[in-house]
């Protein structure tokens, strides 16, 4: 016999998990399936900057009770460049936003613990192979065979490859796409923060970057070429290149430790339109792939979560569907909004590899864009509300 839930929930990542929370806290039924453990979602590191809005989220349905002791403002970031470097106090600027900064996987902890405490239902280990739009029902395989569940609403939270965002036929929906063709290398070190503020390094071999992420544990971002393997850059060689990309000859040396996790990234794009089909609703890296250059990814999940949840209690408790039938309109304009600042961001930071006119042209671009954030401060209001804000 099929199993039931209001809600099914696929994927416990930042947009399955907030969305299951306010849905429980609202009496509604709810069944996450999550392919993985629960001891590796909460341990897979990835974003640590959150905006102002998903700071918001998560406090107003208390959710945030780890991230508001732990969690720390940021405010600042700077550039450095061949000539020098500049510093933008973001949160002075636009509309006066700050980042929390505060680890991915451990918000993901806290949101389970707190989801579980709260009476949803979730189930890990639990991998879906299938889904039917029409019929709100995923069908899944875990360690005691097949099976499937049915909802009155079936949310896609499965990133940015699961199996949600294939549900939707080609003849109702657009898969639009975009590969930059550039990589980077995602380190964590077990080293203390080398400068208080996020800081991109403009170099003519590649992107660097450096941001915080705990006390003891900071991101170094490397743009490596295309076809190099993890096996090409060695500890020693990491440090070596993001030596001379954030110019330590001329800024100072960098805390160095070890190297605790590594991952090539592929700055890929991508939005299904619509984000809804049948009674089954796309939410976060489901929805819309974004690269992490601007940190957006997390933040968009968040923002969607909060409103499918509210369309969702509406339409079950209100018999209103109006929101949900909205749904897709209203978050679509923010995802736009939100991969249009990353694709600035990734050709202001990517290095153009190679020679020739067309390869000198990007770069001096990339140098007048540069200079306009430097020196305009009606760019850098700019910059701090799309940096901040989703
Ligand atoms: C290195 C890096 C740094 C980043 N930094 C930032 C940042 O600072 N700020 C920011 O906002 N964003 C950042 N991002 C992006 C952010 O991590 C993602 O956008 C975010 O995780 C999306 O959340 P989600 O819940 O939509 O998807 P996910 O977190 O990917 O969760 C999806 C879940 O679904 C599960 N799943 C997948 N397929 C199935 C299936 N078939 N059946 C069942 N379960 C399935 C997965 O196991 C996973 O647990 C970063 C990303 C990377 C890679």
């Amino acid at each position: 016999m099929t199993e039931r839930a209001t809600v099914v929930i696929i994927g416990a990542g930042p947009a399955g998990l907030v969305l299951g929370n306010l849905l429980v806290s609202q009496g509604i039924g709810t069944l996450i399936l999550e392919r993985s453990s629960r001891d590796h979602v909460q341990s897979s590191s990835r974003a640590g900057f959150f905006g102002a809005n998903s700071a918001r989220v998560l406090a107003e349905h208390g959710l945030d009770f780890r991230l508001a002791l732990a969690g720390r403002a940021h405010d600042t970031c700077t550039f450095r460049h061949s000539d020098g470097d500049f510093t933008l106090n973001y949160g002075e600027l636009g509309r006066g936003e700050t980042h929390v900064l505060y680890p991915q996987h451990e918000l993901v902890a806290d949101l389970i613990g707190e989801y579980l405490r709260r009476g949803g239902r979730i189930r890990f280990g639990a991998k879906v192979t299938d889904v039917d739009a029409s019929t709100a029902t995923a069908r899944y395989e875990d360690a005691f065979g097949a099976d499937e569940v049915t909802g009155v609403f079936l949310a896609g939270c499965d990133g940015g490859y699961g199996a949600s965002r294939h549900a939707i036929p080609a003849s109702h929906a657009v898969h639009l796409g975009r590969d930059h063709g550039i990589v980077w290398l995602a380190v964590l070190a077990e080293a203390p923060q080398s400068s208080p503020a996020i800081t991109y390094a403009i170099h003519d071999d590649g992107f660097a970057g450096h941001m915080a992420r705990s006390a003891s544990v900071t991101r170094y971002y490397l743009q490596i070429p295309s076809d190099d393997t993890l096996n090409a850059w060695p500890d020693e060689r990491i440090w070596t290149e993001l030596g001379v990309r954030m110019y330590v000859e001329r800024f100072g040396p960098l805390c160095t430790g070890p190297i605790v996790d590594r991952r090539a990234v592929h700055l890929r794009s991508n939005i299904v339109d619509p984000i809804q089909h049948g009674r089954m609703f796309l939410v976060g890296d489901a929805a819309s792939l974004i690269s992490p250059a601007a940190a957006k990814g997390a933040n968009l999940a968040i923002m969607e979560a909060e409103f499918l949840a509210n369309a969702m209690i509406d339409a079950l408790k209100n018999d209103d569907e109006s929101a949900l039938a909205g749904y897709s309109r209203t978050c679509l304009r923010r995802i736009w909004r939100a991969q249009e600042f990353s694709h600035w961001m990734i050709d202001l930071l990517a290095a153009p590899r190679g020679c020739g006119p067309d390869v000198g042209f990007r770069r001096a671009l990339r140098r007048a864009r540069l200079d306009s954030l430097r020196d305009s401060r009606a760019h850098q209001h700019f910059f701090a509300e799309n940096y901040v804000g989703v």
